[in-house]
């Protein structure tokens, strides 16, 4: 699995699209220099009438037949799960409006922070945190904390600005094999 697409991919088409208008051409021999690496985004533009700005994706710089967002259908453990049809954008311009978030998963506070301006909850260096994001994207914090049976992961988190997430180091967590979709379709 690859965030930055270098993995030639076996849905990836052997196609090349092209818009009535000539711009901004995507594909096999397109501008796949130009296109974001596949991850997490939050759009920052409306795709038709099917997405609209300020929601969570996952963009794939691959498929059938191109280049496409795919919406969460539902969160399990506090990470999001795609629907398996996406929409296929319509240039790389429009790409080039998707933000970059940083990917679900368990990281470690590299220096302490508070969630926002109001200063709710202060993260203390070294805590064990889940970032997720909900459906709007907005970056969510979950404390794991040792209970009697285990370590176990609230189901609710606290929102953070996305400024804060710059204070986090990420941690590597393997994981099972056969995931039908661990977050990439890769
Ligand atoms: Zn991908
Ligand atoms: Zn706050």
């Amino acid at each position: 699995m690859t965030r930055d697409g270098s993995r030639v991919n076996r849905r990836a088409p052997g196609v090349t699209l092209l818009r009535a208008d000539g711009a901004g051409v995507i594909g096999h021999h397109g501008l796949m220099a130009d296109l974001p690496p596949c991850g997490i985004y939050r759009t920052g533009r409306p795709l038709g009438d099917h997405v609209p700005a300020g929601r969570l994706v996952f963009f794939h710089r691959h498929g059938d037949p191109g280049p496409g967002v795919y919406l969460p259908r539902g969160w399990t453990g506090n990470r999001a799960r795609w629907h398996e049809q996406g929409h296929t954008i319509p240039s790389t311009e429009w790409a080039a409006t998707l933000i970059p978030l940083p990917p679900e998963g368990l990281y470690r506070v590299r220096e302490a922070f508070t969630c926002c301006a109001r200063r709710c909850r202060t993260y203390e260096p070294d805590l064990l945190v889940q970032l997720g994001y909900d459906a709007a994207a907005r970056p969510l914090l979950f404390v794991p904390v040792w209970t009697d049976t285990g370590l176990a992961v609230p189901e609710i988190g606290s929102a953070v600005d996305d400024d804060r997430l710059a204070h986090l180091a990420p941690l590597k967590v393997a994981e099972a094999e056969g995931q039908p979709d661990g977050g990439a379709l890769h």
